[in-house]
């Protein structure tokens, strides 16, 4: 079969092509939108199921929150997928005793007070300890 193209059939074709590209980006932006709608929503979820502020300090700027593990034990929560808000809210959804809300000053604090909660009037654990 011979095909012959024209440029009027090139022209033809490029339009097709372009009106395809352009509705399918515009149903992987409607995607993606919704993708971090739902996201957000499960971080919200997250955020209320753990009393929606810091527990050292009571910051409830949701912008500083991270999510703690109250045992230091996160290691035990590497076997899951942690990669979306959606896979982090089952896990904390499933024992939310095990996690508690700090914002990221008090958990950098804990950090560095050898994983205890920082309380400023009591001063540093690892300080402490290592001036003794
Ligand atoms: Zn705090």
């Amino acid at each position: 079969m011979d095909y012959e193209i024209t440029i009027e059939k090139r022209k033809e074709w490029n339009t097709v092509k372009k009106s395809v590209d352009l509705e399918e980006e515009k149903l992987r932006s409607e995607y993606n939108e919704q993708i971090k709608t739902y996201q957000r929503k499960m971080k919200y979820l997250i955020y209320v199921l753990l009393n929606n502020k810091c527990q050292c300090c009571g910051e409830t700027d949701p912008s500083y929150f991270n999510i703690d593990h109250v045992h230091n034990d996160g290691s035990k929560d590497k076997k899951y997928n942690i990669a979306s808000w959606s896979g982090r809210y089952k896990i904390v959804k499933r024992n939310p005793s095990r996690y508690q809300i700090l914002c990221a000053n008090c958990n950098y604090a804990k950090h560095q007070n050898g994983g205890e909660m920082y309380v400023p009037e009591l001063g540093w654990v690892v300080r402490k300890n290592k001036s003794t």
